[in-house]
C-alpha cells in the first residue's frame, strides 16, 4: 500500500485524554480513532492488525471444531428475562424504540445461542457441537480508562460448547485450553501470559482466565514459582496452595485478562429448556462451556507490551505489513518502485513510503511510531554504500544489503 492513500496520518504529541498507553500509541500512529469514550473506529492499519488477530484466532478455533455463525447485537428482551439477566446484569445496554418496545445490546450471547441450538439439537447424535462468533459485543463500562483494553463497544471471538455429559465438557475445556495457548504463543504474548485459577461462580469450582502480565493491568494475580499458573485476586484468599503443583510460593502480578474459559454446564440449556434423547430415548440436559477473546484488549495488550520510547514493536505475525519501504530521495524513485513491485509479487506485505515533502526525521519518526517489523530505506546514500538499509524495528542496528538480497532477509513467519 502506498502511504500516501493512506488518508490517516501520524500525531506528534500524545492526545489529553488518553490515559493509557495502547490507545495513546495507536491513536498517535494512525491505527485507531476514538468516536467517544469506550469507543473506537479501526482505521485502515488498526484494522489489518485486527484482521491478522482474527485470522489467528479463527485458524486455532476452527482446528478444534468450531463452527463459525454470526448473531444479532438486537436481542430479544423476552430471552433475557428468561435468564433473570435482564434485571441483574449491571452492564447490559437496554434499548427501546419509539413504540416503547426493549431489546437488549447483546453484552453476551447465551440468550441468543441456546434457543438457536433448541431449534436444531434433539438427540444425542447431534452432540457435541461447538459454534462460535467474532462479533461486537456492548456493555456498559463505568472505568473506560483503559483505551481498546476495555471498550464499550468491542470485538469478541465467543464460543459455545454443548456436551451430552460433564466428561465430553471438560474433555473440550482442556481442548480450548491448549487452543487459547496457541493463540496467545502465535499473537506473540506466550511468554507473559499465564493460566489462571478464577473463581467458579455457582456452577463450577474453577473457571480460568488467561492473563497477561505487564504493569497497565488492571488485575493482579499471583503466579506460581514452580509451576507458573496463577491464581487470580478473587480465590487466593481460600485457595492457599498452588491448584496444579501444590506448593505455596507466589509472585504478585498486574495482569490484563486476555481470554476466559467457563464451564456453564446447565445454567443457561436450563433456562431454556435445551434437552437431548439419549440411547435410551431418556430426556437428559445439555451441558455448555464458554469460552471468550477480546479482540482489541489482545491487540491492546501487545501493543502495551511491545513499544518503547519511539513507538509500536509489532510482533510479525500480527504487524499491519511486513515491510515498511521508505524512498529518501527523488532520483530512486523508479529503483524503490521496482523493489516495491518486486516485494509484493513475492507476497508480501508492504507499505511503501514514497512521500515527498517529508524530512528524513519525520519519515523515520512515523516508521518507528507504527512498529513495521522491517523498514527497508532507498537513499542516495545507502545506494553509494552498495545497497539499500535494512533495519528490523525490534534491533538497533542497521546494515546495507544488496538490492537482490532483501527478499533473503525479508523471511515471512506465516
Ligand atoms: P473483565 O473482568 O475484564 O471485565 P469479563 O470477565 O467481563 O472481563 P468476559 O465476559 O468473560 O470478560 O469476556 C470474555 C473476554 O472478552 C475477556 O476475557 C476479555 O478478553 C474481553 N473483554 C471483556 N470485556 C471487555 C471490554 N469491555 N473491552 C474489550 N474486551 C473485553
Ligand atoms: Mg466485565
Amino acid at each position: 500500500m502506498l502511504q500516501s492513500k493512506l488518508f490517516t496520518k501520524t500525531v506528534k504529541d500524545a492526545p489529553k485524554d488518553e490515559v493509557a498507553k495502547n490507545a495513546s500509541l495507536l491513536i498517535r500512529a494512525g491505527f485507531i480513532d476514538k468516536t467517544m469514550a469506550g469507543v473506537y473506529t479501526y482505521l485502515p492499519l488498526g484494522l489489518r492488525v485486527l484482521k491478522n488477530i482474527e485470522k489467528i484466532i479463527r485458524d486455532e478455533v476452527n482446528k478444534a471444531g468450531g463452527v463459525e455463525i454470526l448473531m444479532p447485537s438486537m436481542q430479544p428482551k423476552e430471552n433475557w428475562e428468561k435468564t433473570g439477566r435482564w434485571e441483574t446484569m449491571d452492564d447490559l445496554y437496554k434499548i427501546s424504540d419509539s413504540s416503547g418496545r426493549e431489546s437488549a445490546l447483546g453484552a453476551t450471547h447465551e440468550e441468543v445461542v441456546v434457543p438457536l441450538v433448541k431449534k436444531f439439537v434433539s438427540s444425542y447424535k447431534d452432540l457435541p457441537l461447538y459454534v462460535y462468533q467474532i462479533q461486537n459485543k456492548f456493555r456498559m463500562e463505568l472505568r473506560a480508562k483503559s483505551g481498546i483494553l476495555r471498550g464499550r463497544e468491542f470485538m469478541m471471538k465467543d464460543l459455545y460448547s454443548f456436551h451430552k455429559d460433564e466428561e465430553d465438557l471438560k474433555k473440550y475445556y482442556e481442548v480450548m485450553k491448549q487452543v487459547y495457548k496457541n493463540i496467545f504463543e502465535r499473537a506473540g504474548i506466550g511468554n507473559e501470559t499465564h493460566l489462571t485459577f478464577a473463581s467458579g461462580g455457582s456452577f463450577s469450582k474453577y473457571s480460568h482466565e488467561f492473563q497477561t502480565i505487564t504493569p497497565a493491568g488492571e488485575d493482579t494475580i499471583y503466579v506460581c514459582n514452580d509451576c507458573g499458573v496463577a491464581i487470580n485476586d478473587e480465590i487466593i484468599n481460600e485457595q492457599k496452595e498452588c491448584p496444579k503443583c501444590g506448593k505455596a510460593n507466589f509472585k504478585t502480578e498486574k495482569a490484563i485478562e486476555v481470554g476466559n474459559i467457563f464451564e456453564l454446564k446447565t445454567k443457561f440449556t436450563e433456562a431454556f429448556d435445551l434437552k437431548y434423547k439419549d440411547e435410551g430415548g431418556m430426556d437428559m440436559p445439555v451441558l455448555m462451556g464458554c469460552y471468550g477473546i477480546g479482540l482489541g484488549r489482545l491487540m491492546g495488550t501487545i501493543v502495551e507490551i511491545y513499544n518503547d520510547d519511539r513507538g509500536i514493536i509489532w510482533p510479525e505475525s500480527v504487524a499491519p505489513f511486513d515491510v515498511h519501504l521508505i524512498l529518501l530521495n527523488e532520483s530512486l524513485r523508479s529503483t524503490s518502485g521496482e523493489i516495491y513491485e518486486s516485494l509484493q509479487k513475492a507476497g508480501v506485505e508492504v507499505l511503501y513510503d514514497e512521500r515527498m515533502g517529508k524530512s528524513v526525521g519525520e519519515k523515520f519518526a512515523d516508521s518507528d511510531l507504527m512498529g513495521i517489523p522491517y523498514r527497508i530505506v532507498v537513499s542516495e546514500k545507502s545506494m553509494e554504500k552498495g545497497g539499500v538499509e535494512f533495519k528490523k524495528r525490534s534491533e538497533e542496528e542497521s546494515s546495507i544489503i544488496k538490492k537482490e538480497d532483501i527478499l533473503n532477509y525479508v523471511k515471512k513467519v506465516q
